[in-house]
């Protein structure tokens, strides 16, 4: 049902855990389309509660604390406030941002365990684990590593390996290590509550078979999900950090209570609930949760990254039908994964941008920009201190900043800084407004399917047709030989103007209110949480139409974007770590297009031969040059390849390669280069010289 209507909007984000800082890969995945989203909802005069909060319980939070010789408390209580903290100053705007160590969440997942146990919903099973005998721990998840039975990558998790994306389940991994002492683990007895998950698939399929509209990536997982066939889920842990599993519970059941925790992936969708109940809390109106969470005129939308779509699509949807008194979710809008620079982000090798670090050297509306341009929507997307830069300066700055300093500074100058009337519109003038009165529907429809990079091109559209009309009525010119031309383009530009300041406030939140204060545009509705509806307000809808009366009094013109130097990019990409050994990378990217058809002729001016490398070396200090002497038969060649990060001296020396041997000598740092090795390069950018068993000097066609 694609178009059920609704009262009230209920937005989640993933919650993120409290073991590190937020990168801009949890930006893109949940963070700032979810965002965006709310803050559009909030200007359409919606109903909407956006809840988050850390994820404090789980083996991944227990792991840093060991491996840091401290408590999990201590982990979740450094970086919950500093993700708090560079949350609010990136503009995220969470009605409520909460914490899963809180005793309201310890309340409700019990709570909803007791009730799901009570309506016999679990099974129970008694089954050997994994066990580190040296540590004297059961080794839940990520405590045990080892090889991916499905892709063979040797150092994945045991509930997930992070190179395919399986879930996997520890007695699943292939040579099998406990991640805490690297000891061979051992197997013992234990027993667990188990999610039958398989018995809820007819009810899943019947419920997601409604849902055609939901992203294509997100069903095709789920799909090869009900393929598979879902499987039982243990949903109790042994381990000495989580939710306690309720002693009573356990008690009926005939288990000892003692060590035994809620799984983490059980509690940590609870916690969205936890989260509106401390919202509701909070708003002095206990109760008020329950509308969100039980009342069927709630859209209940979830953003995640693609890594947590069977939670969120199958797994706590299983659990909300199975308790019955809740919604189940309208949306998951997953998102894929953001590369960095074209490789896979590694927080461990600091290959990642980290939100905290950005903060400090630039405003959080350039990168709320930037990103959500490159939000990777249908497929993993790349992002790029360049690219950062390149949509900062020939965007925000050339398009928008622009539009707004040229109309500012005009109206300053010529027409006391007044907007001046409309009389006698010209069919350019009326053109551009009607123009105007479609883009608030027209950036809706793209928000309302959650195609976030859309709605922001769509916004930019705005400024970018404000620029062309600027150029097209040319009022520097009309000032002089038609005054009332000028004024009506002055006039239909500072509406413009007006309107991106009431739809760029969902993407550039920081700006729209300073360009706010700049046409002294008073009574629109606030994008952030906390006011109501603002009934009379000027909102979403409204601003497709002129905003400003004539003679109306602008305020001061301010730069809205200043252009980023390459030397501030430099800097940026200096702090960048290194990326992952090509290995580790996974082999997803695409194809390369093949390029435009060639005439027979234009290959057969390439001169290609067999040449056998007789020396090979670094070119010092060009870190990425290696110098060849490459024997062609008839000749002796010097060869500079720029292959040095990709390989060894040793990789090439004594093989017999092809050469383009006809292509124009060029010199490189002093040294000629006297032709070109063939490379192959796959997908992931690894580089492979092309051998030949042919004599020296042979020709190739
Ligand atoms: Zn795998």
């Amino acid at each position: 049902m694609p178009d059920k209507p609704f009262d009230r909007i209920l937005v989640t984000s993933a919650l993120p855990y409290a073991n590190g800082p937020i990168h801009v890969g949890h930006l893109a995945g949940a963070y700032l389309p979810a965002d965006l989203y709310c803050r559009y909802q909030r200007l359409k005069g919606r109903d909407l509660v956006n809840v988050c909060g850390s994820d404090e319980m789980g083996v991944a939070i227990l792991m840093r604390a060991i491996a840091e010789d401290t408590t999990p408390q201590e982990i979740v209580d450094r970086y919950h406030p500093q993700i708090v903290e560079s949350f609010e100053r990136f503009g995220m705007s969470f009605d409520y941002y909460g914490r899963t160590t809180s005793a309201v969440h310890r309340e409700t997942s019990q709570d909803f365990f007791r009730t799901l146990a009570g309506k016999g919903v679990f099974n129970l099973r008694t089954e050997k684990q994994l066990y580190d005998p040296e540590a004297e721990i059961f080794l839940a998840d990520r405590f045990v590593r080892g090889t991916c039975p499905v892709c063979g990558y040797e150092d994945a998790y045991g509930d997930q390996c992070e190179r395919c994306g399986s879930s996997l389940s520890p007695a699943e991994l292939l040579n099998p290590r406990s991640a805490l002492t690297n000891a061979t683990p051992e197997l013992r007895e234990t027993t667990h509550w188990y999610l039958p998950l398989g018995d809820f698939q007819p009810r899943l399929e019947t419920w997601i078979e409604t849902h055609p509209e939901w992203k294509a990536n997100v069903l095709g997982q789920i799909r090869s999900w009900f393929t598979d066939g879902l499987k039982d889920r243990a949903i109790t842990r042994d381990v000495p950090w989580g939710v306690p599993v309720p002693p009573d519970v356990a008690e009926a059941a005939g288990v000892e209570a003692e060590g035994k925790v809620i799984y983490v992936w059980f509690d940590a969708p609870i916690g969205y609930i936890s989260a509106t109940r401390e919202w509701a809390q909070q708003q002095g109106d206990p109760d008020r949760w329950k509308t969100y969470w039980q009342d069927d005129g709630t859209k209940l939308i979830h953003f995640i990254g693609k890594d947590n779509i069977v939670f969120h699509s199958l797994m706590f949807p299983a659990m909300l039908m199975a308790h019955g008194d809740y919604v189940v979710p309208e949306n998951v809008p997953a998102n894929e994964f953001l590369n960095i620079a074209g490789s896979k982000l590694s927080t461990s090798r600091n290959w990642a941008i980290w939100l905290h670090e950005y903060l400090e050297d630039f405003s959080p509306d350039l990168l709320r920009y930037a990103l959500a341009t490159m939000l990777p929507e249908t497929k993993d997307a790349d992002f790029s201190w360049h690219e950062f830069q390149q949509r900062v300066n020939s965007e925000l700055a050339d398009v928008l900043g622009n539009f707004v300093n040229r109309t500012m500074t005009f109206a300053h100058r010529f027409f006391d800084g007044q907007v001046p009337a409309l009389e006698n519109p010209s069919e350019a003038d009326q053109e551009v407004l009607a123009q105007l009165a479609q883009f608030p529907a027209t950036i809706s429809t793209a928000y309302e399917a959650f195609r976030i990079r859309e709605a922001v091109f769509e916004t930019m559209n705005l400024a970018r047709l404000g620029n062309k009309y600027f150029n097209d009525t040319e009022p520097w010119h009309t000032r002089k030989n038609d005054p009332q031309a000028a004024a009506n383009t002055l006039h239909v530009c500072l509406q413009l103007c007006a309107s991106l300041a009431v739809l760029m406030a969902p993407v550039l939140p920081f700006s729209a209110e300073t360009l706010r204060r700049m046409l002294r545009l008073d009574g629109v509705r606030s994008s952030a949480p906390g006011e109501d509806a603002g009934e009379g307000k000027i909102g979403w809808d409204e601003a497709g139409q002129p905003l400003l009366a004539a003679g109306h009094a602008l305020g001061e013109a301010a730069i809205l974007f200043t252009k980023i130097e390459d030397e501030q990019i430099e800097a940026q990409m200096e702090n960048l770590g290194a990326p992952a050994p090509q290995a580790e990378q996974a082999g997803t990217k695409p194809f390369e297009p093949l390029n435009d058809q060639i005439e027979y002729g234009d290959f057969a001016k390439l001169d290609l031969r067999v040449g056998r490398v007789t020396a090979a070396e670094q070119v010092p200090k060009a870190d990425k040059l290696l110098r060849l002497e490459v024997d062609l038969g008839f000749e002796q060649r010097q060869i500079l390849a720029g292959v040095a990060k990709q390989m060894t001296p040793e990789d090439l020396a004594g093989r017999k390669v092809v050469v383009v041997a006809n292509l124009k000598p060029r010199t490189l740092f002093g040294l000629e280069s006297q032709g070109m090795l063939l490379m192959a390069e796959d997908r992931d950018g690894r580089l492979a010289p092309l051998t030949t068993d042919g004599e020296e000097g042979a020709v190739i066609r």
